[in-house]
């Protein structure tokens, strides 16, 4: 009895493990798929800027519409996508599609300053990314003024080579917001000798400080308004989350309270009715 239970067992880790595997082979081909066949979107979040009391700034969130799977989240494919290097391509038909969407609109009468992009430190790696962003930025003559880059700093990434990398793009009117700050991947030395003129607070940090009150978020948010840094909190999903990161001192607040990441269509018609209104 007790080896058939044995052998039970090993079916059921069997069959789960064959599960994730055949699921995991099923994320790669769809990813695959989307870059050769145009199934890659970009899905907006807005950014509340808290002094203009408007969205000023949108993150571009990459999203993969498989026609089996469906619409697939970055957390089924970037990590994939990273360990085969199909994360390059993959970067650079998200860019285009960006500066796609900058060039059709008139992002000033949006109301949107600029969208952030992100890069993965894979990318961030990569020798020629400077080159390649700045030219599709030139084919589609987007300026660089409306582009902040998300970078998050991990310890792969040499300071000299990222440095490097930045200062060419910063050269063209690039800004660049660090990325994923509170989950332990940023050496705050490193960090503070690259060109971030932004640190985004992870929303992990941001729900921690919300369940346990916690001295640590606003530490680090007067530490970082003490370096004159601009300050984005992420994952604000309630009204009261939202009041208490403006009154703690953030400049920017994104999270699901004001708007989930959206089609271009939906993100274009919430900046139409919140960004409008409020000028008058
Ligand atoms: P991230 O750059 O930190 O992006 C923020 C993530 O937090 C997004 O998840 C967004 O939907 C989510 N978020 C924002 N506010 C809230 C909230 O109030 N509640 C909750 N529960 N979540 C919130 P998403 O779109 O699934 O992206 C996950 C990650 O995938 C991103 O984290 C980023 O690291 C990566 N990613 C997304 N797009 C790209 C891309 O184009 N290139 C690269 N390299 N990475 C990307
Ligand atoms: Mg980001
Ligand atoms: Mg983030
Ligand atoms: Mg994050």
């Amino acid at each position: 009895d007790a080896c058939r239970k044995e052998i039970y067992q090993l079916k059921v880790v069997d069959d789960a493990l064959m599960e994730k595997l055949y699921r995991e082979r099923e994320y790669h081909r769809a990813l695959h798929d989307a870059i050769e066949k145009d199934h890659v979107e970009v899905f907006y979040q807005p950014i509340y800027d808290s002094k203009c009391e408007l969205f000023t700034m949108a993150e571009a969130l990459v999203r993969i519409r498989d026609p089996k799977l469906g619409l697939l989240f970055p957390d089924t494919f970037i990590s994939i996508a990273e360990k085969d290097g199909t994360i390059l391509g993959l970067g650079k038909i998200v860019f285009r599609k960006v500066c796609r969407f900058i060039r059709e609109h008139d992002l000033d009468a949006l109301g949107i300053q600029a969208i952030e992009v992100n890069l993965s430190p894979i990318q961030c790696r990569h020798r020629f990314l400077a080159e390649d962003y700045l030219k599709i930025a030139e084919e589609y003559g987007i300026d660089l003024n409306n582009i902040v880059f998300e970078i998050t700093e991990s310890a792969t990434v040499g300071v000299a080579r990222m440095g490097k990398m930045m200062q060419q793009l910063q050269k063209a009117g690039a800004r660049f917001a660090l990325d994923d700050y509170g989950t332990g991947y940023s050496n705050m030395i490193n960090v503070m000798s690259l060109p971030f003129y932004c640190i985004k607070i992870d929303k992990s940090l941001v729900w921690s400080y919300f369940r346990h009150e916690d001295w640590i978020l606003p530490k680090f948010v007067q530490i970082f308004k003490d370096d004159s840094l601009t300050i984005v909190a992420e994952g604000a999903e309630t009204k009261d989350m939202t009041d208490g990161l403006i009154e703690m001192g953030c400049d920017y607040v994104q999270g699901f309270y004001y708007s989930k990441p959206v089609e271009e269509k939906v993100f274009l018609e919430f900046l139409k009715s919140h960004n409008e209104t409020r000028k008058e």
